[in-house]
């Protein structure tokens, strides 16, 4: 019997769950090791007898942490994928504003049609078993972590910086060329893809476990960083991370 599977989005752009469809050839590895019964974006079926749960998006409503919490009672593995749903990517740039004006200017005297909360990360609500990083996810890293799942295996994701990636690329470093680059605290996996292709790193993949940010933004301030510049660009995907830290949480 192959384990059912579900796919839910919640406030996200889709481009994850779009990910995982760009499998092509592989989604056949896919579906010959589960069965997928709810997933919007490639089948009508809406099944509700699933047992692992992969979820997509972060929280901005009530009635979408009602439907968290129903998932979650459901699925024996909840599965977070993508920055939306990980670490609450831009969305979450709502916590650091008073949420009356966010919800005057998104929605003017049309809030109460929306239920709007201020946005979190789905382990703000609920409990999470695995989080798959990434904006959009990496659709090989995704495979591998439903094989381990599957496997009954506990997945792994590399827990060193992207920096470790670009370094073996013989990349030239951006900071060195003064480009305010996240590589040194964000996790590695994506193979530096942003910084082989001359772009910096956001730190989509989210912070790398142990980073050291003080240490960080000394060699930023060296380049001329100012530390509103410098954190700004941290909260672009790291908000909820960054809001912990200067709270004494992490
Ligand atoms: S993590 Fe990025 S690609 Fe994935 S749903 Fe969110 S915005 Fe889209
Ligand atoms: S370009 Fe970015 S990721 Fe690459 S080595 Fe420099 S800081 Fe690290
Ligand atoms: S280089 Fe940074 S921003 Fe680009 S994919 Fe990797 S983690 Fe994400």
């Amino acid at each position: 019997m192959k384990p059912k599977v579900a796919f839910f989005d919640f406030a996200s752009c889709e481009g994850c769950q779009l990910a995982v469809l760009d499998l092509e050839e592989e989604l056949l590895d896919l579906v010959n090791i589960v069965e997928i019964v709810n997933f919007r974006e490639a089948i009508s079926e809406k099944g509700e007898d699933y047992e692992i749960a992969f979820i997509e998006g972060s929280i901005s409503s009530e009635h979408q942490i009602e439907r968290i919490k129903k998932i979650r009672k459901q699925a024996k593995l909840l599965i977070t994928i993508g920055a939306c749903a990980c670490t609450g990517n831009m969305q979450y740039l709502s916590n650091f504003f008073d949420f009356e004006e966010v919800k005057e200017y998104v929605y003017g005297d049309k809030a109460k049609y929306f239920d709007p909360v201020q946005s979190k990360p789905i382990d703000q609500i609920v409990n999470v078993d695995f989080q798959i990083p990434g904006c959009p996810i990496d659709k090989y890293e995704f495979l591998k972590v439903v094989k381990q799942v599957i496997a009954g295996g506990l997945p792994r994701i590399p827990n060193y910086p992207v920096c470790s990636e670009c370094k073996m690329q013989g990349n030239e470093c951006l900071l060195k060329k003064g480009i305010l680059c996240l590589g040194p605290v964000t996790r590695a996996g994506c193979g530096a893809i942003c910084c082989k292709n001359f772009k910096y790193c956001f730190g989509c993949r989210g912070l790398a476990p142990e980073f050291n940010i003080e240490s960080f933004k000394d060699v930023l301030r060296s380049i001329g960083y100012k530390e509103k510049g410098i954190m700004a660009q941290f909260k672009i995907v790291n908000g909820k991370d960054i809001q912990l830290l200067q709270s004494g949480g992490k």
